[in-house]
């Protein structure tokens, strides 16, 4: 695992555009936008913070915050000198990320979007020879894995609703090596074909996986690619998931707590060896769990639920 490294840049920047809802005629947003860390990084989790300009002292002050990034909607909660919210930056894209903010105010809501700078990390290359069946799926695999990422994504739509259950820091699945980082470009036989949007741990079969955060048991699922997979519903948009299962020791719908046991290691779905491969997403977005590790070690924005 590479730790974030943040350089201390000031963070966001660049006003793409300023609408207006409500009566009130200003011609700047009039809240400091900032994240944690400074520039974040794609493929990751930030805070993104906004609070009251204290030069701005002509005006009211900010009574609720919402937003949307990325195709996601934003969950802000007071934090800090003012509001705060998980963000997840999608792994593929330009050196700015769009967020759409709704500033309430006393008597107005002013619709505003800002662009935050982000960083592009250099994710390494791996190249794997496997038999050709594992790449070329046939109709039939190619509409079962369709079918289980259209469940995988039904999870995250749900974790929008889903009142916030975890907190900061959070606690690793394993504390084995990590074998394999997020973000690498998986080469098979030749032709780049995915990235590896997960963090592996070393295991053995039948070693303990536990659970990142509290959340709630969204999905135990036997998948092609997964194996046998257990999803955790966090809430606030945020879904973690441990794939590659022998067993869950959890069932659906079973609150569970940090550290609290989910399952064991296998080498169930398409794997070359026994391992954990972890997951983490912001709805849609597939993002480094351990972003959000070395995020939560620094937070000082967000109260437990
Ligand atoms: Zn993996």
């Amino acid at each position: 695992m590479k730790a974030a490294t943040h350089a201390p840049l000031l963070a966001v920047l660049l006003l793409l555009s300023l609408a207006r809802v409500g009566v009130a005629q200003f011609a700047a947003p009039s809240v400091l936008v900032r994240t944690t860390p400074d520039a974040p990084a794609r493929g990751s989790v930030a805070w993104l913070r906004i609070e009251d300009d204290p030069a701005r002292n002509d005006q009211p002050g900010l009574t609720d915050v919402g937003g949307e990034a990325a195709g996601e909607p934003l969950h802000f909660e007071r934090g800090g000198r003012g509001f705060a919210a998980l963000i997840g930056l999608p792994v593929d894209g330009g050196d700015t990320l769009p967020v759409a903010l709704r500033l309430s105010r006393t008597g107005r809501v002013d619709s505003t979007l800002v662009g935050l700078v982000v960083r592009h990390p250099s994710y390494p290359t791996e190249r794997l020879r496997v038999p050709p069946g594992m790449v070329q799926y046939d109709s039939a695999i190619r509409a079962r894995v369709d079918a289980e990422l259209a469940q995988a994504r039904e999870i995250s739509r749900r974790s929008h609703e889903t009142p916030r259950l975890w907190s900061a820091p959070l606690t690793l699945p394993r504390e084995s090596r990590i074998t394999s980082p997020f973000g690498g470009a998986r080469e098979y036989n030749g032709r780049v074909t995915s990235r590896h949007l997960g963090t592996d741990f070393a295991g053995a079969v039948g070693t303990p996986v536990s659970a990142a955060a509290r959340g709630v048991v969204a999905l135990v699922a036997d998948f092609y690619l997964a194996g046998r997979a257990v999803y955790l519903d966090h809430g606030a948009g945020l879904v973690t998931g441990y794939f590659h299962l022998s067993r869950a020791s959890v069932a659906e719908g079973d609150t569970v707590a940090a550290g609290q046991r989910i399952g064991a290691v296998g080498r169930t779905g398409r794997v070359t060896g026994p391992h954990l491969h972890w997951i983490m997403r912001y709805g849609g977005i597939s993002v480094d769990p351990m972003t959000l590790v070395e995020l939560g070690r620094s937070d000082e924005l967000v109260a437990r639920p």
